[in-house]
């Protein structure tokens, strides 16, 4: 079945677009209305080996690696003007096979031209140190690539999810192989043919869609994958680890979180109650570092509470594409369903819902996976609802006595990935931040990040870190060169 968008999104391997070993293809729907959207190639074990067989040729054999590094600056530059020119395009793309609002596309595809931007500025500058040895020796050493990095991505920021560990890589002097996730590989393959135009290698970047459980395990369990960076669910991710440590490839994980958003009543209640909606139903909830769990100061609870449900309520819902939407689609039918199930757990245990909590039915919306902006109060704390990740645009909320108080509910969770704190006591604001087993805590924000500070999850939301100057070290390794220069001439 032909869907809206004609482009043919083929396998990129070894610099050529191929519709893959065994010619299969998968519809994707526009999550907006269940249409179909476009047919985009879908990889086999065996392209996977291809493409793992294609980088490693590449590393071999292009100076991608062995230069100073000026190619890689001057190509992943050039990709982050190409990018930049065809921003438009590519957040249309996002939209389209994601559900977001275009802004909020936008907003990512901009996100993933600093990233390019940041890591070009980098790629000359994978430097070794020398050090201070006893006798005639010099002592030195050389940060090399590995060889073929893997990159498996999710579907909730397609491209930037994506680029976020391939641009290090990259500019590490890497071969990469990215597998997006099935439902959302349009901008990944897009993004493909827009290397190849800046000039990097064929094989240098292959890109290969496909079922996770068949192409991400080939991939990571293939011989020559020297690094393995997964972001998706805890448990694709324990797999994943189990896999990695066979061989003992190095391995990051970015995984998923059950963020607290605390508010102290001293906080700004406007600023914060805009926050705590934008943290929550932003990409309609479909984030690892949503603050999903609203911890809020029990002297201000109501009138808080109220300001967030009238936010929760007001919101404009439609398809990504239409002018002035706040909040797209899940991205899946059975997405839509899985978040109203947690809904219907937290109901049946005594929860509140104070706003939302259903699908859209009215036409047209009806057709698309669309749950509306949902807040829920008096959930008991063992409840799924609030353990669990839910990834989607469902809030659940507890009141807190003090600042001991708000840390221990806080933390009673096994995620860790970034909590929001909302106060304008600097110190109540640092004591949180210090408290709160989180790898991210941001203040009077909004969950936010940027490609040059490290983006780390603790407990289990994650292995390591992504973005920041050092994640350079991620794909290289440190080697010690000793070299001995003979007994020193005696003078005349
Ligand atoms: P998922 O774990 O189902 O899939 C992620 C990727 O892994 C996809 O490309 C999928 O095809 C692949 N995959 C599935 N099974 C595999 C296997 N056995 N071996 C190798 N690869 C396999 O996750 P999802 O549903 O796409 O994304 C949602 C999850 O991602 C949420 O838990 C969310 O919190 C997490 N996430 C984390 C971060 C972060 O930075 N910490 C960011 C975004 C999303």
């Amino acid at each position: 079945m032909a869907g809206t968008l004609s482009e043919k999104f083929e396998l990129i391997i070894g610099g050529r677009e191929t519709p893959g070993s065994l010619g299969e293809r998968r519809t994707l729907l526009d999550p907006a209305t269940n249409r179909p959207l476009a047919e985009a190639a879908v990889a086999s074990r065996d392209d996977a080996r291809a493409a793992m067989e294609a980088a490693d040729r590449a590393y071999q054999e292009s100076n991608w690696a062995s230069d100073d590094g000026a190619r890689r600056v001057r190509a992943l530059g050039r990709l982050a003007t190409l990018l930049e020119s065809d921003l438009e395009r590519f957040a249309r793309l996002e939209t389209l096979n994601m559900g977001k609002p275009l802004r909020e596309s936008r907003a990512d595809i901009a996100y993933v031209v600093r990233t390019l931007e940041y890591f070009a500025g980098l790629a000359d500058k994978v430097e070794g140190e020398t050090i201070p040895v006893p006798g005639p020796r010099f002592d030195y050493t050389l940060r090399e690539p590995l060889g073929v990095t893997v990159h498996i991505a999710p579907w909730n920021y397609p491209l930037l999810l994506s680029i976020r560990s391939v641009a290090p890589a990259l500019a590490a002097g890497n071969a990469v192989v990215l597998k997006p996730a099935s439902l959302t590989p349009l901008t990944a393959i897009a993004f493909g043919r827009l290397a190849k135009t800046a000039g990097v290698p064929d094989g240098i970047l292959n890109i290969v869609p496909g079922n996770g459980g068949e192409v991400g395990e080939a991939l990571v369990d293939d011989p020559r994958c020297r690094s393995v960076t997964f972001t998706g669910s805890g448990d694709v991710g324990r797999r994943i680890a189990e896999l990695a440590a066979r061989r003992f490839v190095p391995l990051t994980l970015e995984l998923g979180g059950k963020g607290p958003a605390i508010v102290f009543p001293d906080a700004d209640l406007e600023r914060a109650a805009k926050g705590v909606g934008y943290g929550i139903f932003g990409n309609a909830g479909q984030m690892c570092w949503a603050a999903s769990r609203l911890f809020v100061h029990e002297s201000i609870r109501e009138p808080f509470v109220d300001k967030v449900r009238a936010i929760a309520n007001g919101l404009r819902l439609g398809p990504g594409t239409e002018d002035g939407v706040e909040m797209g689609p899940l991205v899946s039918r059975d997405q839509a369903e899985r978040v109203l199930e947690y809904v219907e757990e937290a109901r049946s245990r005594g929860g509140h819902v104070v706003a939302g909590g259903a699908r859209v039915t009215d036409p047209p919306l009806a057709e698309g996976n669309f749950v509306r902006p949902t807040v829920l109060t008096d959930v008991p704390a063992e409840s799924r609802a609030v353990r669990e990740e839910i990834f989607g645009p469902v809030l659940s909320v507890a009141s807190f006595a003090d600042v001991e108080d708000a840390v221990r509910q806080a933390n009673d969770t096994t995620y860790g990935l970034l909590g929001t704190v909302w106060t304008r006591d600097l110190g109540t604001a640092h004591t949180v931040a210090r408290r709160l087993e989180t790898g991210m805590v941001v203040v009077n924000e909004a969950p936010t990040t940027y490609p040059q500070t490290p983006f780390a999850g603790a407990k289990s939301s994650g292995l390591g870190f992504e973005q920041g100057a050092r994640a350079i070290e991620t794909f290289t390794r440190t080697k010690n060169v000793v070299l001995n220069l003979g007994a020193p001439k005696k003078r005349g």
